[in-house]
């Protein structure tokens, strides 16, 4: 790797010479080749045109959502021993491998200030020996919809409106009051932890229900936290609005400048366990994104901890151009029936062929540290040629010696059962308890007004009806909740706050 370029004195020594993109010497690169000094310029100035042509092609989609994110390069290390569990390599005591974590806002464009209350995106990849591993979340444990179906819509409320062009909190409410799952995950965004001083200071949780497996053909369902070790610390709205007064980049600062400056984050991952028989008898269902498992049922049991230590050379090669997916498994991990999980597992490599092509896992950050062999051919981009490694097996199954299947790889079934319909995620959900016991419980007083402040806050001009329904949800959630968010919300605007809808009331 290069060495960092020091900006604070001009370079001395030998420098390299500068060359067109077909490597060529380039002697000048200050004029224009043109008729006479005034111009025109001559068509053959071929460099004019291709430096004109590369600037218009600077740019990639960016991302749909977490489009704004800050990243950095570490190491993980596993301290405990959960190996009765899985036999993933990455897993096993004592292992230890580089990665890549990417943090993002979800709603704010790739210029959006950082210090916006959003759910923050928490994505890692772990270049593993058997593989990549990418463990694609959240900084919290829940998620606003259980169904994939209802993804696009969820993110339409989040993003500009078509004809005013800006974010619209009615659109915002009126989902959330229609599909009132969401409103484990509204708390918490709404809560100290939506708004985390850097990315530094949040736990990070792999959210989904995935597996773990064993040697001996075991499954266990596993849930993934990362929990910080610099302590949690937030901003309220109004701090963080002095800030980006100030910066609109204070994430990226932060996370750049602790690395520089060797101060090396670090989480602790847990994992919650839960025997496979298990899942018939929870009173909540483990795999719907909307839940948490309570710690008091499945105890977190510590694992190892990540370190993120090395910054990127090149933000846009190695950050912009990262491509997570919990498509990317290793043998000893596999999936749930979560619903959510099931959808990204197709939408998020999807997105990236999209954004940076068939072939984006030939890009150095996202390429395997082990060897890759497959018979994908062709197609743009792809610099390759030929990975299966002989150019006469070209096809399987070959008799010339191309890569077999790896039968040690093979995961032991997954249990599903049921008949296919579009049907209700479960019969009976609760959709209140788990919110009932943050709010009630898990928050402090002092951290329960600034909730209800900072939901009236983002409530103001959103028609009654709207209000109404979220009311009558939050009542059901516990009728402090929606006494106090009703309260604040009448301090702000001056009038009385709609009453719960009485339809609603249970
Ligand atoms: P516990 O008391 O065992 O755990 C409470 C959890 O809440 C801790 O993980 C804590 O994180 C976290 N927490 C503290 N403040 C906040 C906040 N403002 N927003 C979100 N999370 C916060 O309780 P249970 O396991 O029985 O869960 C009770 C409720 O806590 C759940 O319904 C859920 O809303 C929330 N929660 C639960 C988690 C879980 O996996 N069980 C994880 C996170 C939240 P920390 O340890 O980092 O301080």
């Amino acid at each position: 790797m290069a060495e960092p370029t020091k900006m604070t004195e001009p370079h001395k020594g030998p420098t390299p010479k500068l060359t067109t993109t077909g490597g060529a010497p380039w002697p000048n690169n200050q004029d224009s080749e043109t008729a006479g000094a005034r111009g025109p310029v001559l068509l053959q100035d071929y460099v004019l045109l291709e430096k004109l042509a590369h600037q218009n092609r600077e740019r990639i989609p960016e991302r749909v959502v977490h489009a704004k994110g800050w990243g950095a390069f570490g190491t993980f290390k596993v301290t405990g021993d959960i190996s009765k569990y899985t036999k993933a390599k990455v897993l096993q005591p004592g292992a230890e491998c580089e990665m890549l974590a990417r943090f993002s806002t979800v709603a704010g464009e790739a210029g959006a200030a950082d210090h916006e209350r959003d759910v923050r995106g928490f994505a890692l990849k772990f270049y593993t020996e058997e593989g990549n591993w990418d463990l694609v979340g959240n900084n919290t444990p829940v998620f606003f919809v259980r169904d994939p179906l209802k993804f696009p819509d969820f993110i339409h409320t989040q993003k500009r409106h078509p004809r005013t062009n800006m974010r619209e909190p009615y659109a915002q409410w009126d989902f959330w009051g229609q599909n009132y799952e969401a409103l484990h995950q509204v708390t918490i965004l709404m809560s100290d932890r939506g708004l985390p001083q850097d990315p530094t200071r949040m736990n990070g949780y792999g959210s989904h229900t995935y597996s773990l497996w064993n040697d001996a053909g075991e499954r266990f369902w596993v849930k993934f936290h990362w929990k910080t070790q610099q302590g949690h610390a937030h901003y309220t709205n109004d701090e963080a609005a002095k800030i980006i007064g100030q910066t609109r980049e204070g994430y990226q600062e932060a996370l750049f400048g602790k690395i520089e400056k060797g101060e090396f984050p670090r989480w602790t991952l847990q994992v919650q366990i839960m025997p496979e028989m298990d899942a018939d008898k929870t009173p909540y269902d483990p795999f719907d994104l909307t839940k948490v498992w309570p710690h008091s049922d499945y105890p977190p049991i510590e694992v190892g901890y990540m370190e993120l230590n090395r910054n990127a050379d090149n933000y846009f090669a190695q950050i912009e151009n990262a491509a997570f997916s919990p498509s990317n498994k290793v043998p000893g991990i596999g999936y749930s029936p979560d619903k959510m999980l099931q959808a990204r597992v197709f939408s998020y490599a999807d997105a990236h062929r999209y954004r940076l092509g068939t072939h984006y896992e030939q890009l150095p950050v996202n390429r395997p540290k082990c060897p890759v062999h497959h018979y994908h051919r062709d197609g743009q981009m792809n610099y390759d040629g030929f990975v299966s490694g002989n150019n006469d097996a070209y096809y399987e199954p070959n008799s010339f010696g191309g890569p077999l299947e790896d039968h040690g790889a093979q995961e032991p079934p997954l249990r599903l059962e049921g008949n296919a319909a579009r049907q209700k995620h479960v019969q009976q959900i609760d959709d209140y308890t788990q919110v009932r016991e943050l709010h009630d419980k898990v928050l402090g007083a002092e951290e329960r007004t600034r909730l209800y402040a900072n939901m009236a806050g983002t409530m103001v001009g959103v028609p009654e009806f709207i209000l109404a329904r979220v009311f009558g949800h939050l009542h059901n959630i516990s009728p402090a909740y929606a006494e106090g968010v009703r309260k604040a919300l009448a301090e702000a605007t001056g009038q009385p706050a709609p009453a719960p809808e009485p339809d609603l009331v249970k």
